[in-house]
């Protein structure tokens, strides 16, 4: 990666953990899942609003390190407008793409969330990344009050 891109991203990341977007308890969530990372301790409450199965609102709650902060931040962006089986095809392809798995992942289709492709570097910081899908994942499929990453 270059260096000029990298600085980019890191800049990305430091502005949604000083500045989280959707950070807000929403009134009346039709979902509403509580994600644990007890690796880093980062906590987590996710609200959705749903209409059909489109995600019309989300918003989030918590503490966590800047990593998590920004990956839920950036998820509670891109997500809005999405229908659960779009957030769920977005979830698979972010953990592929922190996971290492896939080398040449979808920039088009991921979008802002390249930024958070330099934590496959640090893998102790891969479940602070893909801590807000986890939830998200368990949000949608509306089956869980709480996650854990362990
Ligand atoms: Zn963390």
């Amino acid at each position: 990666m270059f260096d000029d891109l990298r600085d980019l991203y890191q800049e990305v990341i430091f502005d949604h953990n000083r500045n989280p977007r959707n950070f807000r308890v929403m009134d009346n969530p039709d979902r509403k899942v509580e994600g644990f990372n007890p690796l880093c301790g980062d906590r987590l409450t996710l609200y959705l609003k749903m209409a059909g199965d489109t995600i019309e609102d989300a918003s989030f709650q918590g503490s966590g390190c800047a990593i998590s902060t920004a990956s839920v931040s950036l998820m509670t962006e891109i997500v809005k407008g999405k229908t659960e089986a779009e957030a769920e095809a977005l979830f698979t392809q972010f953990h592929e793409m922190t996971t290492g798995k896939d080398e040449h992942f979808n920039l088009e289709a991921i979008g802002k969330l390249a930024v958070l492709a330099g934590v496959r570097e640090y893998p102790a910081r891969v479940k602070c990344a893909t801590l807000a899908w986890h939830t998200l994942d368990a949000a949608l499929k509306n089956e869980q009050q709480s996650i854990s990453t362990e």
